[in-house]
């Protein structure tokens, strides 16, 4: 399906300067962030806190959605069957740590290997389990570390690390890194999350991945993400760092720890914590927004990396970042590839209404390539819901 260029040609002007006269306004609050801050993976705050100073309450549509409420999700899903998982995350209530013969550090039956990524509220370490012998990337959270971080003026990063948690034990599907287990004895401080180990990243800088590689992870991450979408769960914070290479070049989804999850199909959202420089422009201004919409630019300027090894709009300051989301016209080189040029510019739609949408995203010129359209996963839950319809 190609993309009709609604976006630049009238169909968001309107939209355009609604964003310029708040943008205008949100100048006054003085944020000032160093250019480091606006890239991915360092979002802390100079006292060491979260918290964006957002007015989001436990009232409003952002953070409501809490840990509370995704469980509750997470339960009404399971006592109606509707759950992905044939076989639930195992949670496991204490903590042996000791060592192996070589002195390696073990924590239950895994054995310490190395760190493989520091996030923002704790670690990312390689483990192998004595018990299959398979490396894992366990995240290592400290729980009196989480409860003292306000993320919001209601929540600790705790709240955080517990959704991601609910939201994970809901997901099936090829293209989502799986978790395994979850570790959490009350009479220790730490707090682990044990994934499936995913051995490679990609970086996005430099000269870009070329066409047929970065179709091929750009179906992979439609693939998770239409997935996510039809499950009414917001990723929030797609990005090359959050997408994760098997070693035979299959891209999986990670770090649901911004994510939400709906109990339908109203996605309207209020703070938006993922990284700036993938931020959509509507989320710029700090009012609500539509999370799934949000999730679809970010695929574009994941895209954008990909191909061209650059972000397509990044300023020296977070104020002029989000300018040039807002303002900015989407620059591309003459020699691009005419179906690429319209999906980047269905993608990077400055008007949400008029973004393309991740179905018509599967069905576009550029992303069927040779293989055909990106089909829809029919998981556990829909083939129990559709099989009841038809009883
Ligand atoms: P954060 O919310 O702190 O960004 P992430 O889940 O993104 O946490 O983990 C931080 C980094 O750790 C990732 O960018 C990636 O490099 C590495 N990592 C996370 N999960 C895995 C995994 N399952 N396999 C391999 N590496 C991982
Ligand atoms: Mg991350």
């Amino acid at each position: 399906m190609w993309y009709e260029m609604d976006c630049c040609g009238c169909g968001c002007f309107g939209f355009l300067r609604k964003l310029h006269q708040c943008l205008i306004s949100f100048r006054g609050s003085g944020t000032r962030f160093s250019r480091e801050l606006l890239l991915p993976d360092n979002m802390e705050g100079a006292d060491g806190t979260f918290y964006n100073g957002d007015s989001t309450n436990p009232s409003d549509g952002g953070s409501y959605r809490s840990v509370k409420c995704s469980e509750e999700i997470l339960l009404s899903r399971a006592r109606n069957g509707l759950i992905c998982r044939e076989v639930p995350v195992k949670e496991t209530r204490n903590v042996i740590l000791s060592e192996d013969e070589n002195g390696n550090k073990m924590v239950n039956e895994y054995v310490r290997e190395c760190k493989i990524g520091s996030g923002s509220y704790g670690k990312v370490v390689l483990y192998r389990s004595i018990k299959d012998g398979k490396q894992y990337a366990i995240k290592v959270f400290h729980k009196s570390h989480l409860l003292k971080m306000r993320v919001a003026p209601s929540e600790t990063a705790m709240t955080d690390v517990l959704r991601e948690v609910s939201i994970m034990k809901m997901l099936d599907h090829p293209n989502i890194v799986n978790l395994i287990e979850v570790i959490d004895d009350p009479n220790t401080d730490h707090f682990y999350m044990v994934l499936e180990y995913v051995e490679g990243k990609w970086v996005c800088e430099g000269t870009g991945l070329g066409e047929s590689t970065s179709r091929r992870y750009l179906r992979d991450i439609v693939a998770g993400l239409m997935y996510l979408h039809a499950h009414n769960i917001v990723h929030g914070d797609i990005k090359p760092d959050n997408l994760l290479v098997t070693s035979n070049g299959k891209v999986k989804i990670g770090d649901f720890s911004v994510s939400q999850v709906f109990e339908d199909d109203n996605d309207v959202l209020r703070r938006s914590p993922g990284t700036p420089v993938f931020t959509a422009p509507e989320c710029c201004l700090g009012l609500t927004y539509h999370g799934k919409a949000a999730d679809t630019w970010a695929v574009g300027v994941t895209l954008y990396c990909m191909v061209l090894g650059q972000y397509p709009f990044l300023g020296d300051t977070l104020q002029d970042t989000y300018d040039k989301i807002v303002n900015n016209p989407l620059f591309m080189p003459d020699d691009i590839n005419p179906e690429l040029k319209n999906l980047l510019e269905g993608l990077l739609c400055k008007d949400p209404k008029h973004r393309i949408t991740l179905h018509a995203l599967a069905e576009h010129p550029w992303v069927i390539g040779e293989e055909g359209p990106i089909p829809e996963y029919l998981c556990r839950c829909r083939r129990i819901s559709s099989a009841r319809k038809n009883q």
